[in-house]
């Protein structure tokens, strides 16, 4: 049984990272209210492809066993189909000269790819199942758990955090990209990221590759859609669709995937994930209060959410 917290929890930031935060203190018995600047769906999570994977985060020795404890959650989330959660069986392609990962060789059920798998130009591959985490469904699914335990949403826009101390005692930071000003963090920085949209057409699995520059191409289908990606622009924060971005997307995405070509675009997303040069995940005591920070979690939000949110329970208890 969860010791009931001495006072209740603020959690800043309406993300992937704040909701879970929040239900996690909440399963232990915390009174929790989260306040934001942007709720859904105008938070970057919204713009997350998205799907289970690792990437542009640091570092692996702690983001690795934070990804493997969502793969858990993840995985229970799958059993209710108004989760928007499914898990997929797909394929990443590894190119020459590229690495297969030896912790995703280790997933269950992972093995390398057959030759009759594969696609020209990628010499090698792993079939594996990862969850697809649909979040314009996931996010409402998580915010109605949370006020259907009695949690509070709020919108505000705190200056400091201060100001978010004077509200309470318990501050959680999960202010994405924000935490930049609120934190006053200048190691947080934009990882620009373009995907499209189009029609899901024929393609029934995932497919993904990671180029040897650290950039990852992937075809993700959804219940509506399927996505195309992706792009990284580190330390770009412009929003602005990039058409020579798009094209480049539709000729990567087909080498891996023949089915998505001619598809039909429905849109185009943009967001800047919020890179830092490592996840910051630890308590700051302040004359006001302690505040958890947990943010900077770059390319695998949604992929490290739960992990880190069972850590913020730890650390708050
Ligand atoms: C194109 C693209 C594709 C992606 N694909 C994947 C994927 O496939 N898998 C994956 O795991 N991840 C993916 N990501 C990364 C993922 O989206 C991010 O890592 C994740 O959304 C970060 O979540 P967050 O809750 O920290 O940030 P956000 O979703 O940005 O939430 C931050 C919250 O803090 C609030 N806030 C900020 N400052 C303040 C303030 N001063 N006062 C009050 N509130 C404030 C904001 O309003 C918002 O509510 C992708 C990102 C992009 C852009």
């Amino acid at each position: 049984m969860a010791r009931p917290a001495p006072f209740p929890a603020l959690v800043v930031g309406c993300g992937v990272i704040g909701l879970t935060s929040a239900l996690e203190l909440q399963a232990a018995g915390v009174e929790v209210t989260i306040a934001a600047r942007e709720l859904p769906p105008a938070t970057v999570s919204n713009v997350a492809a998205a799907f289970w994977y690792p990437y542009a985060v640091l570092p692996p020795e702690r983001c690795l066993p934070w990804a493997m404890e969502s793969l858990g959650v993840f995985r229970e989330h799958a059993l209710d189909p108004a989760s928007g959660v499914v898990l997929c069986r797909g394929i990443e392609l590894v190119p020459p000269g590229g690495r297969q990962p030896a912790w995703l060789l280790s997933l269950p059920g992972a093995r390398p790819a057959r030759p009759e798998e594969l696609r020209p130009g990628f010499p090698a591959g792993i079939v594996f199942e990862a969850p697809l985490v649909e979040t314009s469904l996931y996010l409402p699914w998580l915010m109605a758990r949370f006020r259907a335990r009695g949690g509070r949403i709020e919108t505000a826009d705190f200056a400091g955090l201060e100001q978010a101390l004077a509200r309470s005692p318990l501050v959680i930071d999960c202010a994405g990209l924000g935490a930049r000003e609120l934190a006053r963090d200048p190691s947080v920085f934009p990882i620009r990221g373009q995907i499209l949209r189009v029609a899901r057409g024929a393609q029934g699995t995932f497919a993904v590759s990671h180029g040897l520059d650290g950039g990852a191409t992937y075809v993700i289908p959804r219940s509506q859609d399927c996505v195309l990606g992706g792009t990284r622009g580190d330390g770009v924060d412009s929003l602005a669709p990039d058409p020579e971005e798009s094209a480049d997307i539709l000729r990567r995405t087909a080498e891996l995937a023949p089915a998505v070509l001619g598809a039909e675009v429905l849109g185009l997303l943009v967001g800047l994930r919020p890179g830092r040069p490592s996840v910051r995940l630890e308590v700051e005591r302040l004359p006001a209060g302690r505040v958890i920070h947990n943010y900077g979690h770059g390319g695998a939000g949604v992929t490290l959410s739960w992990g880190c949110a069972r850590e913020v329970r730890r650390l708050a208890l």
